[in-house]
C-alpha cells in the first residue's frame, strides 16, 4: 500500500489517536499497557530468541516471574557491541529475515547495528511521527515542510511535500536559490538536527539575508540541544522549538510538549529506565538511558543501553501524568572546543568518561572556553569527601595526562556553579564566537 493511502486509512488514524489517548487521558493506565506489551515480547524472547532462551534457562527464569515492568531487572542490560558480537543469537528462529526491512544505526556512537523490522513496526514508527508533530498542531505530508540537512543531498530537492535543503558551503547566490524554493514551497514547519539548523541560521546572519517567510514550528532531533542553541533558533525563526529524542533503533520516543521543554517518553514506544551510572559521581544526577522497545517484535531490544546520559525530571508536567520525563539528554553533546591550532574537538566524552576520571570528590564541574587552546575547569568540591587536597592533586594529574593535545587547563575551585535562568546546569560554556 502506498503511504498516502496508509495515512488516510482509519486504521492508521486510530493508531495515532491511541497514542494521544495514552498520554493525554489521565485515567488511562499506561503501566498496564506497557506490562501487557512487555509480556508479549518476553514470551517471544524466551522461546524464539536463542540469547534469551538460554538466559531464561540458565537463570531459572520463568515468564511468571515477571509481575510488573520493574521485574525487567531480572534481565541483563545489553548494548550495541554486545548484540553485534552475538548477532545471530538475537535473531528469532522462526522469522525469515530476508523478507523484512532493515536500517543501520549511525556511527557516531560506536559500531553500527543493523536493526531489522517488519511492516507493523514501520507503521507504528510513522504513527509516532504523526503523534509528535500533532502535538505542535502539524500534520506531516499534508502540510508543506522544510527539512534541513547537513550533507547527503545537493543544494535542494523535493520529496513529496518536503523541501530538503543542504546547508553546507552556502554562498550568497546559493542562499538566494534556496530562498526562492522556500517561498514557492511555503513550508509551515522545519525539521532538522540542531547543528544543521544552527549552521543555517549562522549562514543567513553572516550573509545578512533574511529568512523569506514565517515558520510556525521548528522540530529538532537527533542531537543534544543546548539552551543557547534553542534560544538562537527560537529567536531567529520567532517560533516555538520542539525537541524530539529518538534513535534509529526505534525503541523509544521522547518529545517536548506545549507546556515544557522536558522530554517526555511515550509509554507505548518503550519502557525507559533511568539508572545510575556505576562509575559516576551520583551528585550530578546523571542517569543512563536504558530502554526496552515495545514495537519491534521481530528484533526486540530488551534493556538496551542507548549510550545516552540524561538528567531526570521528578515532577509532573501539566500536559500529562502518564509519562516518564527527563530534563535533558547530555550524552550526545555536540559542543566543540578549539585547540591552540584552531582544530575543533568534542571534549564531553572525555569529561564523562567515568572509567578514566574519578569525580567522586567533586559535586559539580563546568568547563569554559574563552580563548583557543585554553580551558577553564571550575570545580565545586564535594563537602562529604575526605582528603579533598590529595584527591584534587590526583584528579588534576589524571586530567592533565589524558587531555587531548593543544590545550592548557586552568583549574578553579569554586563554591558554586550557577544554573541558567531556566534552572539548567551547563557542563560546558563556549565563549568563542565563530
Ligand atoms: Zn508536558
Amino acid at each position: 500500500m502506498d503511504i498516502d493511502q496508509i495515512i488516510k486509512s482509519n486504521y492508521f488514524k486510530s493508531k495515532v489517536n491511541f497514542l494521544n489517548k495514552i498520554v493525554f487521558d489521565k485515567d488511562y493506565n499506561s503501566q498496564k499497557l506497557q506490562f501487557k506489551k512487555l509480556k508479549f515480547i518476553l514470551k517471544i524472547a524466551s522461546t524464539k530468541i536463542p540469547f534469551y532462551k538460554d538466559y531464561f534457562y540458565k537463570n531459572h527464569l520463568d515468564l511468571n516471574d515477571f509481575k510488573t515492568v520493574n521485574d525487567l531487572c531480572y534481565l541483563p542490560i545489553i548494548n550495541k557491541s554486545f548484540i553485534n558480537d552475538n548477532y545471530k543469537n538475537f535473531l528469532r528462529v522462526d522469522v525469515q529475515y530476508e523478507s523484512l526491512f532493515s536500517r543501520t544505526t549511525g556511527g557516531s556512537t560506536g559500531e553500527p547495528l543493523k536493526v531489522i523490522y517488519d511492516y507493523n513496526f514501520k507503521l507504528r514508527d510513522l504513527a509516532n511521527t504523526f503523534f509528535y508533530t500533532g502535538i505542535a498542531g502539524h500534520i506531516p505530508r499534508s502540510e508543506a515542510s522544510l527539512r534541513v540537512y547537513g550533507d547527503v543531498i545537493d543544494l535542494y530537492e523535493y520529496d513529496y511535500n518536503i523541501l530538503k535543503i543542504s546547508i553546507y558551503d552556502l554562498s550568497f547566490t546559493k542562499v538566494q536559490l534556496i530562498n526562492k524554493e522556500i517561498v514557492k514551497h511555503r513550508p509551515k514547519y522545519i525539521h532538522g538536527r540542531p547543528s544543521a539548523v544552527i549552521h543555517l541560521i549562522e549562514t543567513f546572519l553572516k550573509l545578512d539575508i533574511k529568512f523569506p517567510l514565517s515558520i510556525k514550528t521548528v522540530f529538532l532531533d537527533g542531537e543534544v540541544l543546548s539552551f543557547s542553541q534553542k534560544q538562537a533558533v527560537e529567536k531567529f525563526f520567532n517560533c516555538k522549538v520542539f525537541v524530539t529524542y529518538g534513535h534509529t533503533e526505534g525503541s523509544l520516543l521522547g518529545y517536548s510538549c506545549i507546556n515544557s521543554d522536558n522530554i517526555h517518553f511515550h509509554p507505548n514506544v518503550g519502557i525507559v529506565e533511568l539508572i545510575e551510572n556505576k562509575e559516576e559521581n551520583q551528585t550530578n544526577n546523571l542517569k543512563k538511558v536504558i530502554t526496552t522497545g515495545l514495537n519491534n517484535l521481530v528484533f526486540p531490544l530488551i534493556r538496551y543501553d542507548t549510550n545516552d546520559l540524561a538528567v531526570k525530571y521528578d515532577s509532573f508536567c501539566e500536559c500529562s501524568q502518564n509519562s516518564l520525563q527527563i530534563k535533558e539528554i547530555i550524552g550526545r553533546v555536540q559542543d566543540l572546543v578549539y585547540s591552540k591550532n584552531g582544530s575543533k574537538l568534542c571534549l564531553t566524552p572525555f569529561f564523562f568518561n567515568y572509567n578514566l576520571i574519578d569525580w567522586r570528590g567533586v559535586e559539580r564541574f563546568q568547563y569554559i572556553q574563552e580563548k583557543k587552546g585554553l580551558i577553564k575547569l571550575k570545580l565545586v568540591p564535594n563537602k562529604n569527601y575526605k582528603n579533598f587536597e590529595t584527591y584534587f592533586l590526583k584528579l588534576k594529574e589524571t586530567i592533565l595526562t589524558n587531555f587531548p593535545e593543544g590545550f592548557e587547563i586552568n583549574f578553579e575551585i569554586v563554591d558554586k556553579i550557577n544554573r541558567t535562568k531556566r534552572g539548567k546546569y551547563k557542563y560546558f560554556i563556549q565563549k568563542i564566537d565563530e
